[in-house]
């Protein structure tokens, strides 16, 4: 990776009131080995509301981001507390771009209340820093995973979240390195 690239942060919405930053920050530099600079994005997410799902158009919110990547940033990730859809799912936590530049995450669904419960500041980052670090994986070229311990694998529910590992595995983080090495 070229030594002036970051990887760019962009808080769509009021995000940044419910989310620790700072961890968000330090796992991408620690994970990607990756400058980071955090951005507050001018998209507005009512645009690309769907009245009838009640949910925001994700495939069209990551367009819109490309718009707004600075040019020496390798990457950009969204982070954005509506719940989003793409058309063929009921709802995804996230979407990235294979091998390209942008990705979002959600954590409309990462939240307990979403589900009823009382809310969890501590499990919620957890949650949080694991959608991100698949997102950003996908936008290295990262497919899903078949290992349930490696942060690559699909999460499908909650549940899976929850299920699945915080980390690469040693075959995912070694395609993440000469992705990397590659740029
Ligand atoms: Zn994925
Ligand atoms: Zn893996």
């Amino acid at each position: 990776m070229k030594k002036d690239t970051y990887i760019d942060i962009h808080i769509i919405g009021e995000a940044d009131t419910v989310i620790g930053l700072r961890e968000v920050e330090e796992t991408i530099r620690k994970e990607f080995r990756s400058a980071t600079k955090i951005s507050r994005s001018t998209i507005n997410p009512e645009n690309f509301y769907d009245p009838s799902r009640k949910q925001y158009h994700s495939t069209k919110i990551l367009k819109e981001m490309l718009d707004e990547l600075p040019a020496d940033a390798s990457k950009m990730i969204g982070i954005i507390s509506h719940d989003l859809f793409i058309p063929i799912l009921t709802f995804v936590f996230g979407e990235a771009q294979l091998d390209g530049n942008v990705g979002i995450v959600s954590f409309a669904r990462l939240q307990q209340e979403f589900y009823g419960l009382p809310p969890n500041q501590a499990l919620l980052q957890r949650r949080l820093i694991k959608e991100i670090k698949h997102e950003l994986g996908h936008t290295f070229g990262l497919i899903h995973c078949s290992l349930r311990e490696c942060v690559m694998s699909v999460a499908n529910n909650i549940a899976d979240v929850d299920a699945k590992g915080s980390t690469f595995c040693e075959g995912c983080n070694e395609l993440l390195r000469r992705s990397q090495k590659g740029q």
